[in-house]
């Protein structure tokens, strides 16, 4: 796509980026790695609400209900929360976005945001894994409380202590119960999973298989941003 002299060289290179996929398709891991490689703000939706959520804020408040039972938080709520981020200085370098948008109306709003800013999606990348191994996969998984890095809890044989490389403590999040997860597979092919054939049309989709190691599935998404 382009390299990266190029990207440190010019004022107007921001990259913006959106990346799709069903929950447990290893989207925030290789989200995390992508916004550092190219050193740009991860902005991931579901973060910021759990974040917002321990915190007990107003917002925290009006989703805590939506995220733990696996609905997605209303579209007015989590539009104003973005418009709200992108004010910040950050991302002038652009952004990855990480489970935003989620709905139709998420994105037409988001494309208009945009549009009006005079900024263009430069890709939208598409993580595809199958549903038998995203629910062996949710089941799973825990998540750091301080960093949100992931980590599979079978690894964590023989009393190995359930912390994370930075130190925090890791848990199961209340959304990857079997039932709940369920129900977010069902969300994500309802009202998220049209997204695919949107981008597609606006010509911003790249679909990559999200099956196989970390580092293999993170060299075949750098292969479409180059
Ligand atoms: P995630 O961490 O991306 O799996 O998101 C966890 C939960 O946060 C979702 O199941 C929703 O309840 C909520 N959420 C995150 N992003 C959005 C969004 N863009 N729109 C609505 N709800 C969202």
């Amino acid at each position: 796509m382009r390299n990266n002299n190029d990207r440190n060289n010019k004022d107007n290179n921001a990259m913006r980026l959106i990346f799709l996929g069903a929950p447990g398709v290893g989207k925030g891991t290789q989200a995390k790695k992508v916004a550092a490689k190219f050193n740009i703000p991860h902005v991931s939706t579901g973060d910021i609400l759990r974040s917002e959520i321990n915190n007990k804020t107003i917002l925290g408040e009006k989703a805590e209900e939506f995220v733990n039972s696996g609905k997605l938080v209303p579209d007015d709520l989590i539009l104003d929360m973005i418009k709200e981020e992108l004010k910040k200085d950050k991302y002038k370098k652009g952004f990855l976005m990480d489970g935003f948008p989620r709905t139709f109306e998420q994105a037409e709003k988001f494309s208009k945001l945009l549009n009006d800013l005079n900024l263009n999606i430069d890709k939208v990348i598409n993580i595809i894994v199958d549903e038998n191994e995203i629910i062996k996969r949710l089941t799973d998984r825990v998540v750091c409380k301080v960093c949100n890095k992931v980590y599979k809890l079978s690894d964590f044989k023989d009393g190995k202590e359930l912390k994370c490389d930075c130190g925090g403590e890791l848990y199961r999040r209340k959304d990857d119960s079997e039932e709940v997860i369920k129900n977010r597979l069902d969300v994500y092919k309802k009202q998220t999973e049209p997204l695919v054939e949107y981008y597609k049309n606006l010509g911003l989709l790249e679909n990559i298989d999200g099956l196989g190691t970390e580092n293999e599935v993170f060299e075949r998404i750098l292969a479409q941003l180059w």
